[in-house]
């Protein structure tokens, strides 16, 4: 298999147990982390490491920064780059493939759960096409920040372990300092990667996939009848329930590509994302999203428009008789809106503090739609309107002033109450925790970033991670980090791609 070989590494730091090198050959391409010149630590996830069963110290000394820099490969290490292709903004690419990535391997963490550790940033590879391989050190800490927080906010997503610098200067509109991450991920299998071996190797090379990500991700589903629909069926639930989670927080991912939706129903690629502060659907703040492709509100259509592209993937695996196999993947497709719609439900009623019994679906729906339309008529920062509502429920008098410009408010607030007189400790304790004080707001994080990259000051980035890894708790000394920034600059507020 030509396994790039391991260095002379004492103490093992990771405990490797690579599966994905080991039965899936032929899926990536062995490969060495490009050296750097000048690597330092620029932040260590010692959270995250502990939960891995990782010492924080061993990552943070001289031999674990040089291993985080991919200097050193780390002993029981399978640096590969994997295959997957994808469609992006609707088109087809055939091959894209870790580009800037590597996966070095798989570690069990603490709670038994097997997770990649992986670099970006980590030099090219033959998946490079015109790419550098690189990373910007501002696209790292946007990556760590905003995973963080949304791992605080309860959402299934990817993790950062560290950043960092490697003391090179990397090409973009303007010279950056370059960084590397590294990226756990509860795998990455990609929906990308389903289509790049349908797409060049047939239903064989995709069989032996699916039922890699059956044993990885729904270990349930070996014994099924029909795995292959069941796999789809399953990853359909998760994506349904990941959308609807982002919309609670009222997260743009930016970027739907394909290649971009992971198997396991993790968020994966902070690159243009943002947070929505003034309600709208049509939300997009991705300099490459003319056509509002990924707005905020469009996120459920493509996420099953995605889930389609998966399905076809399939297709020969689900049923041997073609118009049978798009019957039922056909099924599980058009059960995806319902699904998604019940999900986001769930995530609303918790958001307004209503208990699920007695089920007023329709009531519950008209409600929220009706407190949504007020906020997008009222132009009203989603995040604090909903923590307002919360404040209000549990009695804080003065909670209802950013609430107060909403004209028909009022008729609006009688309906809620009427609807949920009453809230028990539980059903506050949910309204608490599905509405956050804190979220990253975009200009709160680009002035960290900022200084990070002009004035090597980490500062604003470590007080900004501070308040958005507790997003619940209102805290005095943190009041200006729950404030949007001024609408002309959300109205001039641009993400960028691929830096
Ligand atoms: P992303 O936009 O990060 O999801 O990446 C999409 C594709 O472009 C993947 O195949 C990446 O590996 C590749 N890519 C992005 N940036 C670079 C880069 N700087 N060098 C090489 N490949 C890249
Ligand atoms: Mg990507």
């Amino acid at each position: 298999m030509g396994i790039v070989t391991t260095a002379e590494t004492g103490s093992a730091i990771f405990a490797f147990d690579n599966t994905y090198a080991r039965e899936l050959e032929g899926y990536y391409v062995p490969w060495t982390p490009a050296t750097v010149p000048g690597p330092q630590l620029v932040k260590l996830n010692e959270g995250l490491a502990r939960e891995l069963g990782l010492d924080p110290g061993a990552l943070a000394a001289a031999e674990g920064v040089k291993i985080l820099a991919g200097n050193s490969v780390p002993a029981g290490a399978t640096p590969i780059a994997q295959a997957y292709a994808g469609h992006q903004f609707g088109q087809f690419s055939p091959q894209l493939g870790d580009g800037r990535a590597l996966l070095l391997g798989e570690i069990i963490d603490r709670q038994g759960q097997r997770r990649d550790i992986a670099f970006k940033g980590s030099g090219p590879t033959p998946f490079s096409r015109r790419g550098d391989g690189k990373c910007a050190l501002g696209a790292a800490l946007r990556e760590y920040l905003v995973g963080e927080a949304m791992a605080a906010l309860g959402i299934p997503t990817t993790r950062t372990l560290a950043v960092v610098s490697t003391g090179e200067t990397i090409r973009r509109e303007r010279p950056l300092p370059g960084a590397i991450l590294t990226r756990v991920a509860a795998s990455h299998l990609r929906v990308g990667t389903f289509e790049y071996f349908a797409a060049h190797k047939g239903p064989e090379a995709v069989r032996k996939l699916a039922d890699y990500a059956i044993r990885r991700h729904y270990p349930e589903l070996a014994a099924a009848e029909l795995p292959y629909l069941e796999l789809l069926k399953a990853v359909a639930v998760r994506q349904a329930e990941l959308v609807a989670r982002w919309l609670g927080v009222g997260f743009i991912h930016g970027v739907m590509n394909t290649d971009n939706m992971t198997i396991s129903g993790e968020t994966i690629d902070y690159g243009p994302c943002a947070f929505i502060e003034a309600y709208h659907p049509r939300t997009v703040f991705s300099s490459i999203d003319a056509t509002g492709r990924y707005a905020y509100g469009q996120q459920a259509s493509i996420a099953r428009w995605n889930l389609a592209r998966f399905a076809e993937t399939l297709l020969s695996l689900i049923d041997t008789d073609a118009d049978r196999a798009v019957a039922a993947a056909t099924g599980v497709l058009d059960a995806f809106p319902e699904q998604h719609a019940a999900c986001w439900l769930g995530v609303m009623r918790a958001k307004l503090g209503l208990s699920a019994e007695p089920a007023d679906d329709a009531g519950d729906q008209a409600l929220t739609d009706d407190f949504l339309t007020l906020l997008q008529r009222g132009r009203i920062d989603f995040t604090k309107a909903f923590r307002a509502l919360y404040d209000l429920a549990r009695g804080k008098t003065d909670a209802i002033s950013p609430l107060v410009p909403l004209a028909d408010f009022a008729a609006w607030r009688q309906r809620w109450q009427a609807r949920q007189p009453e809230r028990s400790d539980t059903l506050l304790a949910a309204m608490q925790g599905a509405n956050p004080c804190y979220i990253p707001r975009n200009h709160r994080l680009e002035a960290a970033l900022d200084a990070a990259v002009d004035d090597g000051d980490l500062q604003p980035f470590e007080r900004l991670l501070a308040v958005v890894e507790h997003p619940f708790d209102e805290r005095a000394a943190d009041a200006d980090f729950a404030e949007p920034a001024p609408p002309e600059v959300t109205a001039c507020y641009q993400t960028f791609c691929g830096t």
